[in-house]
Formats: structure tokens, C-alpha cells, sequence
């Protein structure tokens, strides 16, 4: 079960909620729909947002990393130390 570190980064979000779509566990629009928030990350607003987990379905958050069209999202295997998106 790999540990993932998952971070969004706002400031460059262009609302086009494709991670919505691909990961709705992780993903949702924030109050103004304007761009998306990164669900259980302690910061909100404009800030990093980042959280870690272990989960044995790794495809639906990384087709959310893949799918954001300006890389907003980045996704880390932090027992191997690899970037997966
Ligand atoms: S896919 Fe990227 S640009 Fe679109 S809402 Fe998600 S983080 Fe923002």
C-alpha cells in the first residue's frame, strides 16, 4: 500500500476542474467555484495545500495529477521517493 504525498497548488489553478472529475474523493470546487480545493488539507486559500495517505487505488488521483492542464497537482511515493506526477 504506498504512502502518497499529494499537493495542489492554487495560485496557478485555472478552475478547469478535471481533477474533480478524475478524483472527486480528493478534489472538489471551492465555495466560489472558482477553482478547486485539495479536500482535508489544512490550508485553504491561495497557500500549498498538501496531504498525506497510503491507499491501494493510486489511479484515480493520479489521473487527477495528469489531467490538470497547468500541473497544479503533483503526487510523490514517499517510500520509494518518486515523483508519479
Ligand atoms: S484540473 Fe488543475 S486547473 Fe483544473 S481545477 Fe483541478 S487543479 Fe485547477
Amino acid at each position: 500500500m504506498p504512502k502518497l504525498r499529494l499537493r495542489y497548488h492554487p495560485a496557478v489553478c485555472i478552475g478547469a476542474f478535471d481533477c474533480v472529475a478524475a478524483d472527486g474523493r480528493h478534489f472538489d470546487r471551492n465555495d466560489r467555484g472558482t477553482k478547486a480545493v485539495l479536500r482535508g488539507a489544512p490550508l485553504q486559500g491561495d497557500e500549498v495545500q498538501e496531504i498525506t495517505f497510503t491507499t491501494d487505488d493510486v489511479e484515480p488521483v493520479l489521473a487527477a495529477a495528469r489531467v490538470c492542464p497547468v500541473a497544479a497537482i503533483t503526487l510523490e511515493d514517499l517510500t520509494s521517493k518518486r515523483r508519479l506526477a
